[in-house]
């Protein structure tokens, strides 16, 4: 059988700074402009990459994690903007579904459908789901919570009960910052729970391998102009810890 090598991802380098620091007999690698950090956590093979933004960072990096790295997983954390109206700073999102909102190829093919894979939404697999939501509700347990954050960080934030949603997530090539661009992918996405812009391009390359993909991304911003958020520092001192906890809770459910 194959050994089991899990690689992880990271969209911003304080998404995986935290991860890197778990690696055990760590080596570095450089190709294509990306750092691929190789080493055990909790005596499993891992390799933890900062992919870059945007759709085809992820997938040039993801495809190099398997081609090169032999990975038979991916895990991806990070942050992502709330569609959902419930969802706040500091909520996490188990992605279920991953669909690309830019991809339209009409008159050709109906609009979000992947050409040649006749789907619009690729489906996270059951057990990565279940480890990643046992995983994100040991993170978020009020006493865990307050066991990693001092009450003043979370504060920073407004994060007074942080939340998990098992939900679609939206990827493309587009930041969101405005109100009209939200509500559009809304209309037309009713299920999305967050936008970003990498997850479901990871999807597709994990789809194409047919390796296991789980996408957990922490609710930075509201996806529109109103989101008083110091990003660096939210970045810093909440998602980098969010992702190294969540990584470590579910290498220990292995
Ligand atoms: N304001 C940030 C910009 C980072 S946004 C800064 O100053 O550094 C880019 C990354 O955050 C991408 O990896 C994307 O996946 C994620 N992301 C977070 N919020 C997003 C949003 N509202 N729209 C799209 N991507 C978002």
């Amino acid at each position: 059988m194959q050994e089991k090598i899990i690689g992880i991802m990271g969209a911003m380098p304080e998404e995986t700074a935290g991860v890197v620091t778990l690696l055990k007999n760590r080596k570095e690698t450089s190709t294509g402009m990306r750092t691929y950090y190789e080493g055990e956590i909790n005596g499993i093979k891992s390799v933890v990459v900062f992919s870059r933004w945007g759709k085809v960072a992820a997938a040039t990096t993801a495809t190099v994690l398997i081609n090169q790295f032999k990975v038979t997983e991916i895990i991806f954390c990070g942050v992502a903007g709330a569609l959902a109206p419930d969802l706040k700073v500091g909520d996490i999102v188990v992605g279920k579904q991953f669909i690309q909102h830019d991809m339209d190829s009409r008159p050709i093919l109906k609009q979000y459908e992947l050409p040649f894979i006749k789907k619009t939404f690729i489906e996270c697999r059951i057990e990565q789901l279940e480890r990643a939501t046992k995983a994100v509700e040991q993170l978020l347990d009020p006493e865990n919570l307050h066991n990693s954050f001092l009450p003043e960080e979370l504060a920073a934030f407004q994060i007074t009960n942080p939340k998990m949603r098992v939900g679609d997530i939206a990827s493309g090539d587009q930041f969101f910052a405005n109100t009209e661009q939200k509500e559009a992918l809304l209309h037309h996405l009713p299920t999305i729970s967050c936008v970003e812009m990498e997850g479901a391009a990871v999807a597709q390359v994990c789809y194409e391998y047919d390796i296991p993909l789980t996408v957990i991304r922490t609710i930075s911003d509201s996806a529109d102009e109103q989101s008083p958020l110091d990003f660096p520092s939210f970045l810093k001192k909440i998602a980098s810890q969010y992702s190294m906890r969540i990584i470590e809770n579910i290498y220990q459910n292995q």
